[in-house]
């Protein structure tokens, strides 16, 4: 088969000089990590050296082609592993993959994936069996969560944590269970599912076809709604931002309405989970109210006298799917 075509796409973001890596697997000690995330439009691979030491020996990324359909997908996962075992001249035993949407226990079957072409499939399976290599499969909430909680902010800041919620508000709101370094996916695949978790009918009908859905109160187009709801004008969710900086009261009205329901909805996670870290990724968590006021709101609704609850901002970024694919096999 050609691959000059394929090769055209593929662009290195950083590799390992090769006398570097010869002396790194004499290291019998070592396991390199081998993560996949699979986005809309790019597959983006990654090789960290070690959990201990997760530096980046090879990062590669390919485009996704979906509209290609299910087979072409795979056949693109396969090239990336391909080239990445070409630019490190490892090999792994294993592989975890970042992926939207859950992987159903009970069926073993893909939903709720925005890659339409995989949701109904047994993606996992097919992989296994056409890269030769077991996969371990995580959406991208539970991967944030492991990347932050292994080698982010949670390392960085709380290292002895053994419960770890990682939190996405963004377009969506999700969420992502690790305990003791491991993801908790939940026996119906919907643990950490907190979005769609009840929280008040003024947020109104969810895409999920329930009503007053977490999501539908604390989303960035929720607080956007809200906004023009009150206005008649259309804002961006950092630009409200800055008007609430600015003292003018549509913009405080919607921020303050975004602070009691996100106490709310997160004292209810505290009561059951009861993390010791909580970190708040997605376009929504770059809000630093939400580390003041939002705390103070969930110390309200608490079921406890104290919030002993450490509120982290993320460390790692876009980076925080693909390593914490790669930590799904550590
Ligand atoms: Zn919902």
């Amino acid at each position: 088969m050609c691959h000059s075509k394929l090769l055209l796409y593929l662009y290195p973001v950083s590799t390992i000089n090769h006398n570097d890596y010869t002396c790194l697997t004499k290291n019998k000690a070592m396991k390199p990590l081998w993560g996949i995330d699979m986005g809309g439009t790019k597959l983006e691979g990654v090789i960290l050296e070690s959990k201990e030491n997760p530096k980046v020996l090879t990062r590669l990324r390919v485009p996704t082609e979906k509209e290609k359909g299910y087979d072409h997908i795979i056949h693109q996962i396969g090239l990336l592993v391909d080239q990445m075992k070409a630019s490190s001249g490892l090999v792994p035993e294993i592989i975890g993959m970042g992926h939207p949407g859950a992987l159903d226990p009970q069926t073993q079957t893909m939903k709720n994936s925005n890659t339409t072409a995989v949701n109904g499939r047994h993606f996992k399976r097919d992989l296994e069996a056409a890269l030769g290599i077991p996969m371990e499969l995580a959406n991208d909430a539970n991967c944030f969560a492991m990347a932050e909680a292994g080698m982010g902010a949670v390392r960085t800041h709380v290292p002895g944590a053994r419960m770890v919620f990682g939190v996405i508000m963004g377009t969506g709101v999700g969420g992502g269970i690790v305990f003791d370094g491991k993801v908790w996916n939940g026996h119906q695949g919907i643990g950490g599912e907190w979005g769609h978790s009840f929280l008040d009918d003024s947020g109104g009908k969810c895409y999920c076809g329930k009503t007053g859905c977490v999501e539908t109160l604390l989303s960035g187009p929720a607080c956007e709604r809200y906004y023009e709801k009150i206005t008649g004008q259309k804002c961006s969710l950092p630009e409200i931002s800055r008007r609430y900086d600015a003292g003018e009261p549509a913009a405080i009205e919607t921020l303050d309405r975004l602070m009691h329901f996100f106490g709310k909805g997160i004292a209810n996670v505290i009561n059951i989970l009861d993390p010791n870290v909580i970190v708040l990724g997605g376009g929504v968590g770059n809000i630093d109210l939400l580390y003041s006021k939002g705390v103070e709101k969930a110390r309200e609704f608490v079921f406890n006298l104290r919030l002993d609850t450490v509120f982290l901002k993320p460390q790692l970024g876009d980076s925080a799917g693909v390593f914490g694919a790669a930590f799904l096999v550590a």
